[in-house]
């Protein structure tokens, strides 16, 4: 049988990465966060001391990085050269220059291969922001994810504080909507939904019910493994 292949995207928060994992773990599936691979160039650039408005050295260190992600205990790990990396590329460092490192030709072109790659044989659901329309075009199913800006800022804080990173809602807030328009508006594969793909907003729904419309619609498409 055909091994599923699910791209879910939309934007920051949005509920992407709890929903991949959870339907990874229902499925037998393996989550890939292609959000954590533009992180993880974003980290090395700014440990390496390079400018970020560099585009040429940046594209450079994203050609060279060997990123690997494993699932282990529900958590996506990401590892850069063989080393964990998963907690530092959630900086808010990380995060404010992320979507310009992102938005680079040759630094999409190097992740794009990296993640066709990992999602060769199937038995996955990749997340980010350009799967559905970019990436896996023939994904077996597509999923955009939606939230209030309001919504998410509040569910990133939330994390943040789990984690210890301190941020107040105002900060989170705007650095949601900053990442919205960029990520929305760049001219190579900016976040916009699929024409196939259904749409599911999240603002008043629990990660339950997010992830069994999804479970539904595999049903009603006879995907389900
Ligand atoms: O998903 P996450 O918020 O961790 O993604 C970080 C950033 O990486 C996004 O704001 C966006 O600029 C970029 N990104 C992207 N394409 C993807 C996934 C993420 O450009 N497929």
């Amino acid at each position: 049988m055909k091994r599923l292949v699910i791209a879910i995207d939309g934007p920051a928060a949005s509920g992407k990465s709890t929903t991949a994992k959870l339907l990874a773990q229902r499925l037998g599936l393996l989550p890939v966060d292609t959000g954590a691979m533009y992180r993880a160039v974003t980290l090395r650039v700014l440990e390496l001391g390079l400018d970020p408005h560099d585009e040429a050295r940046v594209t450079e260190v994203a050609r060279r990085l060997n990123i690997r992600q494993e699932f282990r205990d529900g958590t996506v790990r990401t590892f850069v050269d063989g080393r964990d990396v998963s907690e530092e590329i959630r900086t808010p460092e990380v995060t404010r220059w992320v979507s310009l490192v992102s938005s680079y030709r040759g630094v999409r072109e190097a992740m794009v291969a990296q993640q066709r790659a990992m999602a060769a044989r199937g038995g996955v659901v990749l997340e980010g922001r350009d799967i559905g329309t970019v990436v896996l075009p023939d994904a077996d199913l597509k999923v955009f994810m939606k939230a209030s800006a309001e919504e998410r800022a509040r569910r990133r804080l939330r994390e943040l504080q789990e984690k210890g990173i301190p941020a107040t809602f105002e900060e989170v807030l705007a650095d949601i909507q900053r990442r919205d328009r960029l990520d929305s508006s760049r001219a190579l594969s900016p976040l916009k939904k699929a024409e196939d793909a259904i749409e599911i907003d999240t603002t008043h729904l629990t990660i339950h019910e997010q992830v069994e419309r999804i479970l539904e619609e595999l049903r009603r498409r006879g995907l389900d493994p």
